[in-house]
């Protein structure tokens, strides 16, 4: 290997992109949150936010259109250069699976980019449901940012058993519990309560001139 082949190599080993599946109906201070901190804490190059279009765990539920929930992503990562919203899953127009995903976006990168997948412990805890997971530990690592109190232990045991069965790369990451959801901001504009300072302003001024989750 010579010099420049070398430092192409390094070029392209660097690059590192986080990926935050949700529903994000709405987006709120909790995802960009977590994204951050995956950020700065794992160097990451950027955070792709990709919002599903059939989300396979909330089939029964009523989602905003996915166009919203997008404009929505998009209001509220504008200020931040590092954070980039993705329609993969829209645009495929099917349930949207993350091995899906991930397969698809290894396509359109350089040999030589890593994805991390960034989710919070609540979801986490489900992964053995998710199509193909075994294959997914294969291709992506993970990284679980505690969201709520857990067992004791339950969620170490989760990944100790994860990591030794399936080779499975999981990072752990204590973060200070926020305890914000779109279910509770969804609920509060139904009830009449502020969400300010829950998510974003310019996310809040477009929940109310679009009259979302009124009903
Ligand atoms: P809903 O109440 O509709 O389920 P949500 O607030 O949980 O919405 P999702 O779109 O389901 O948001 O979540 C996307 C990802 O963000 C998941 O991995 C979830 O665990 C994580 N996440 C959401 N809110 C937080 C939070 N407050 N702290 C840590 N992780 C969070
Ligand atoms: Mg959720």
């Amino acid at each position: 290997m010579d010099k420049n082949e070398n430092s192409d190599t390094q070029i392209l080993k660097n690059n590192r992109i986080g990926i935050m599946g949700g529903t994000f109906d709405p987006v709120h201070y909790g995802h960009l949150f977590i994204a951050q901190t995956a950020l700065s804490r794992l160097n990451l190059n950027k955070v792709l936010f990709i919002p599903a279009k059939i989300p396979p765990h909330k089939r029964k539920n009523i989602i905003t259109d996915a166009d919203k929930r997008v404009h929505m992503l998009n209001l509220a990562i504008e200020s931040n250069p590092k954070f980039e919203t993705s329609t993969i899953e829209i645009d495929r127009q099917k349930t949207s699976y993350t091995i899906d995903t991930v397969r698809e976006l290894y396509q359109h990168h350089d040999e030589g980019t890593q994805f991390y997948f960034v989710m919070g412990s609540d979801a986490f805890k489900y992964i053995e449901t998710w199509k193909e997971y075994k294959e997914l530990f294969k291709i992506i690592e993970f990284i679980v940012m505690t969201r709520q109190i857990l067992k004791n232990g339950s969620l170490d045991e989760k990944i100790k058993v994860l990591t030794k069965e399936h080779d499975a790369k999981i990072i752990k990451i204590e973060i200070p519990f926020l305890d914000i959801s779109s279910t509770i901001i969804r609920k509060r504009v139904k009830e009449g309560e502020p969400i300010k300072y829950l998510l974003p302003e310019s996310v809040e001024k477009y929940v109310f001139d679009k009259k979302l989750y009124i009903d």
